[in-house]
């Protein structure tokens, strides 16, 4: 289905690649520190100096700019939890693909950036509240599912007769099929 791989990029390029990777500290006896090296993330640690003290559990560091190697102040948001710090990046890639985040989503299955009104309301996803693909996309997927499956009901009901015509005949009935 789609394209060979790759020739596009999975995303279609409109997800940006996270870049550079995170720096870690050597901090023994934090209680983000990882075994064995007793690895901190860094902006763990600027976000800690700047709060005055640990983290809370759970809370999660968001970098504005994308890049996980620039852990200057103003780069870093301090989010309560991860369902905020997800909305933080639902929201960019609304504002980066064009979009207004309060009231626009993306879609996707076409990836345009659309008012939300072009999607069902969907309360699973807490951000946006819509489905994650367009209306127009969601009628093109079900049109072809539809399709895929009255063929398989189809062929399941031919078997079905195969079988029956073989259980038949082993049971030494002459069986005439017409077509
Ligand atoms: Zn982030
Ligand atoms: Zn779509």
């Amino acid at each position: 289905m789609g394209a060979a791989k790759g020739c596009l990029p999975w995303n279609k390029g409109l997800r940006a690649a996270p870049k550079g990777r995170y720096v870690v500290r050597r901090v023994v006896g934090h209680p983000r520190a990882s075994a064995p090296n007793h690895g901190v993330y860094e902006h763990v640690l600027v976000a800690e100096a700047a709060l005055g003290h640990y983290l809370p559990e759970g809370a999660e560091i968001h970098h504005v700019d994308g890049s996980r190697t620039n852990n200057a102040n103003r780069n870093l948001v301090i989010c309560q939890d991860h369902r905020y710090h997800f909305g933080l990046h639902v929201r960019a890639k609304i504002r980066a693909a064009g979009g207004n985040p309060f009231t626009d989503a993306l879609c996707g299955g076409c990836h345009r950036v659309l008012p939300r009104m072009s999607f069902t309301p969907c309360r699973g996803h807490l951000e946006t509240r819509v489905s994650g693909r367009c209306r127009e996309c969601t009628a093109a997927w079900q049109r072809n599912h539809k399709r895929k499956d009255t063929r398989t009901r189809a062929s399941r009901r031919i078997r079905r007769i195969i079988r029956l015509v073989l259980s038949l005949t082993a049971a030494g009935v002459a069986v005439s099929v017409e077509a």
